[in-house]
């Protein structure tokens, strides 16, 4: 009897992409990370499969299945491949925007293009001066002749390059801080956007990470999502759903490594034994699938309150993201360390696992940014009544 909150409908697909993640993206992995080139043929293994349908609703040519079962789903790739489990989470990040603020007609307009895997999707609001601080970006946007006119640089944009569509964050007015952020699509085509230099990194190698540049680029103007002035709202509603996407990629890296480190901790002998006898390699793998199964818990539970339509996501999906990468970066480490030199050198895995883990810690919100939204939020609460009758 499994104890998880999963329907069998649920555990059904799971079991599908576990089995998918053994047989086709595993394989794949190391050359992926060797390459930096990106995968068109996981993006391909994933559109056959449906599983960029996960995140879309069924009138919208998705498989309605829920946020909890795209977190599933990005757990189970990341246990084998970081950079393909990203595919799936930035599809979801990218396409938030769209299903929480879109119109109607501007959900039939992309959330199809997107639900079919024909477009992949990117979300847009870091610029070289404005990471943490997103309201002091530069980017602007003016109204003209039935048109939005974008100018301005984005940097560190996942997808740059192979996106079909990009939600944007420009100012409309440059005076009104927060207030004056509004959010657009812009679609690859469009007349003044540009690519610029994808980045070398350290780790997720296959994923692009890419400047993107608007020189007068002009947009429709029904692609404006909601109001103008509600583009930093609707940024942080997107994270609030979006920050468990990571928070499962990083899940997925920490089972991996320790699922890995186990069956290795079985067959490597030092002392006459194997090293999984040493109690000190048993204690480490004791802590890795306890913090594991402890952050399963809070992803599972956050991505259940997204699917309730929970009315206050913010510190859950806050503390989820902070756990699951802490744990993430953690794990990977432990898991290098438990296969001493080997655990060090390409031929493994957990090496890879060990690069990619990190980034988790910084994007969509670094961990100190967590720490300072879960603080802000208690400091909204008020548990006075339990310092009645505390001496
Ligand atoms: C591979 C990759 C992919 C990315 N993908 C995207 C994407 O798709 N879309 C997108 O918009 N962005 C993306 N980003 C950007 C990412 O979200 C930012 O890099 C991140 O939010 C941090 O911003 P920054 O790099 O400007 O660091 P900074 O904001 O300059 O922070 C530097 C350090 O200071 C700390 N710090 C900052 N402010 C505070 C504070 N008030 N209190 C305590 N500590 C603080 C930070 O935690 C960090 O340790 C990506 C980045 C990378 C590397």
């Amino acid at each position: 009897m499994p104890y998880d909150p999963l329907s069998d409908e649920q555990r059904e697909i799971r079991d599908l992409v576990r089995e998918l993640a053994r047989e086709r993206f595993a394989p794949r992995a190391a050359e992926i990370d060797k390459s930096a080139e990106f995968p068109w043929d996981m993006v391909e293994l994933m559109r056959e499969h449906e599983l960029l349908a996960l995140p879309f609703a069924e009138e919208h040519g998705g498989t309605g299945t829920g946020a909890l079962m795209v977190l599933v789903a990005i757990e189970e790739i990341s246990k084998v491949c970081a950079t393909t489990g990203l595919i799936l989470a930035v599809q979801e990040l990218g396409s938030l925007g769209i299903k929480l603020a879109g119109t109607d007609e501007q959900k039939e307009r992309w959330l199809p293009r997107l639900a079919s895997g024909e477009w992949l999707a990117a979300y847009a609001l870091t610029e070289a001066g404005s990471g943490s601080d997103s309201a002091a970006m530069r980017t602007e946007a003016r109204r003209e002749d039935g048109h939005y006119v974008i100018n301005g640089s984005k940097r560190f944009i996942t997808n740059a390059g192979v996106a079909g569509l990009y939600v944007v964050f420009a100012k409309t007015d440059p005076s009104a801080g927060h207030a004056g952020i509004s959010a657009f699509v812009v679609e690859a085509d469009a007349p003044g956007f540009q690519v610029g230099r994808i980045e070398p990194k350290m780790g997720i190698k296959g994923s692009t990470t890419g400047e993107i540049f608007f020189d007068e680029c002009r947009v429709p103007e029904d692609n404006l999502l909601g109001e103008e002035g509600e583009g930093f709202r609707i940024a942080m509603r997107i994270l609030d759903r979006s920050r468990p996407g990571i928070a499962a990629q990083g899940l997925g890296l920490a089972q991996g490594a320790t699922d890995y480190a186990l069956e290795y901790a079985k067959s490597r002998e030092t002392m006459g034994r194997p090293i999984a006898q040493h109690q000190l390699i048993a204690a480490k793998l004791a802590d890795m699938e306890t913090r594991c199964e402890a952050a399963r818990g809070l992803l599972y539970k956050c991505g259940q309150m997204i699917d309730d339509d929970a009315p206050d996501l913010t510190k859950m999906s806050a503390m989820t993201k902070l756990y699951c990468t802490d744990v993430a970066m953690a794990v990977t480490t432990e898991a290098v360390q438990i296969l001493g030199g080997y655990g060090y050198i390409q031929e493994y895995p957990v090496e890879r696992m060990m690069r990619d883990a990190k980034i988790t810690q910084i994007y969509e919100g670094t961990n100190e940014i967590q720490r300072l939204v879960i603080a802000r939020e208690m400091l909204k609460e008020s548990r006075a009544f339990l310092l009645a009758g505390v001496g």
